[in-house]
């Protein structure tokens, strides 16, 4: 069976070829930002989409369907982007028309967090797990939940916006307009911006801002954690500030999903032991002890590709 995967990023748009077993027989990649209008986007991704059909040596006509992974808030049902956060230039895009209209097969869409908890559940690991909460922490916090082996996609398709779940009334306020989200914690672009704010308000003195070769601007999560990681005393206290809310959130998501495994993407692939450790540690008081036995907080197993994988785990599961 072949099937093609598209996954959309902010800056970048990557195909490939597969098959149900998860092998890749082909993949490339373009930009996503250059294409200021959707007619042009359009174009190149339908050059994009025939020369790694051509690589792989497959018939057109063999290709049985195509997964997207594109970022949220999407019409999954109407198969619309709404608003990419990258390409301001692009709104309400019927993205699955046109990829219809190029491949002339069924095609199937999902958010890229969502689409990251089916590519372990297909793929991983812990591909087969009943139980499983992947986590995605860029800019943002996401969330991709399947419960009793199915995706927990919800009646507007916002089942699994973990990072908008309230973790403190009358708190920060969020991108989403809502004060207090768990994403306004332990998103990435607002724990910069916080740094910032502190070290800027108090003229702190880290090896936080040092590693950022003195400019504000650069300060970022990766910097956070080398820095705490070196045992600067501002960056250990916020870095620990961090895990405490991080364990908050995910204490929640044991409570009520009774999760075998919650999988964490991102920078937790890097920092491994470095997040995991602390964060299994500050769980106990937020989750009951028995299913936090049960349950293993684990980085995501499939890495860099998980895009690709991502991608296709759509479009098998669109298949079903
Ligand atoms: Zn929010």
């Amino acid at each position: 069976m072949h099937i093609l995967g598209i996954d959309i990023g902010g800056t970048k748009t990557s195909v490939c070829l597969g098959n149900e077993r998860g092998e890749i027989l082909a993949s490339g990649r373009m930009s996503s930002e250059k294409s200021a209008n959707f007619e042009q986007y359009g174009r190149d991704l339908a050059q994009l989409c025939a020369s790694i059909i051509e690589r792989g040596k497959v018939a057109r006509t063999a290709l049985q369907a195509v997964g997207i992974s594109a970022p949220g808030p999407l019409d999954i049902k109407r198969g619309i982007l709404i608003a990419p956060p990258n390409n301001p230039g692009w709104r309400d895009v019927p993205i699955v028309a046109l990829v219809k209209d190029i491949l002339k097969t069924p095609v199937y869409i999902n958010n890229d967090a969502n689409a990251c908890a089916l590519a372990e559940y297909l793929f991983g690991a812990y591909r087969g797990t009943a139980d499983l909460v992947y986590l995605t922490f860029s800019t943002g916090m996401g969330g991709g939940i399947i419960a009793n082996g199915r995706l927990l996609q919800g009646i507007t398709d916002t089942g699994g916006e973990v990072g908008h779940q309230i973790i403190e009334r009358d708190g920060p306020l969020c991108g989403c307009g809502q004060r207090g989200c768990w994403e306004a914690f332990v998103g990435g672009r607002r724990v910069a911006e916080r740094l910032r704010e502190k070290i800027r308000a108090g003229s702190i003195k880290t090896a936080l801002l040092d590693k950022a070769g003195g400019n504000l601007e650069a300060i970022n999560m990766e910097l956070l954690a080398a820095a705490a990681r070196e045992g600067d005393e501002f960056a250990v206290a916020e870095w620990n500030e961090f895990s405490e809310r991080l364990a908050q959130g995910i204490g929640n998501l044991i409570m009520i999903l009774n999760p075998q495994v919650v999988l964490l993407g991102t920078i937790a692939i890097h920092l491994g032991e470095f997040i995991l450790a602390p964060l299994r540690e500050k769980l106990r008081k937020y989750a009951w002890s028995w299913p936090l036995a049960a349950c293993r907080v684990e980085a995501s197993t499939l890495g860099a590709n998980i895009g690709d994988y991502s991608a296709l785990a759509v479009a098998l599961t669109g298949m079903r």
